[in-house]
Order: C-alpha cells, then sequence, then structure tokens
C-alpha cells in the first residue's frame, strides 16, 4: 500500500471512500444500525464521525445489506414506498 493521497495533504477536509483499495472521494455516510437491521445511506457528513461508513458515489449506490435488512436512501428525497429499495446486487468476483 505505497499509493500516495494528494488530496488528503491538500485539501484535508475531503475524505474518500472507505472501501478497500478505492481511493475516490467519498459522497455519502453510512450509518448502520443493527438493532433495527437497518442501512441508511445519506449524504457525506461534515464532520468525520466513526459510526459512519465513508462511501464514493461508487460504491454507495452497490452498497448491499446483509440478507433480511432495510437500505434506506435518504439522499433522495422521495417518499418511501412500501415495496422497499431494489438494490443493485454485482456478481462477486
Ligand atoms: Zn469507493
Amino acid at each position: 500500500m505505497l499509493e500516495n493521497h494528494p488530496d488528503v495533504i491538500y485539501a484535508p477536509a475531503m475524505r474518500s471512500c472507505a472501501k478497500m483499495g478505492c481511493g475516490d472521494p467519498a459522497e455519502a455516510s453510512v450509518a448502520v444500525r443493527y438493532a433495527a437491521r437497518t442501512a441508511v445511506i445519506g449524504v457525506l457528513s461534515a464532520t468525520h464521525d466513526p459510526n459512519l461508513l465513508d462511501l464514493c458515489h461508487r460504491h454507495a449506490g452497490r452498497l448491499t445489506p446483509p440478507r433480511g435488512w432495510r437500505l434506506l436512501d435518504e439522499r433522495r428525497e422521495v417518499a418511501a414506498t412500501d415495496g422497499g429499495v431494489e438494490v443493485e446486487i454485482a456478481a462477486s468476483a
């Protein structure tokens, strides 16, 4: 892991995606509510919060919660339907 991270040096306010190997700027913060079995994708939090997972646009869009969990995307100001949120499930490998 000898990558350079110039954005960390020049723009300390910008955080990068938490996914291993992804250096894209974070655009969303994901809150995982274990008790409610819900993952909530929101806009990037203003400050770093260890309880939130910062993800780039690509990885936030590919987020796949565990089976039986709900995924809420609060970035879209659309009234939630009872049908749930359809999640793109990327083929592994
Ligand atoms: Zn990413």
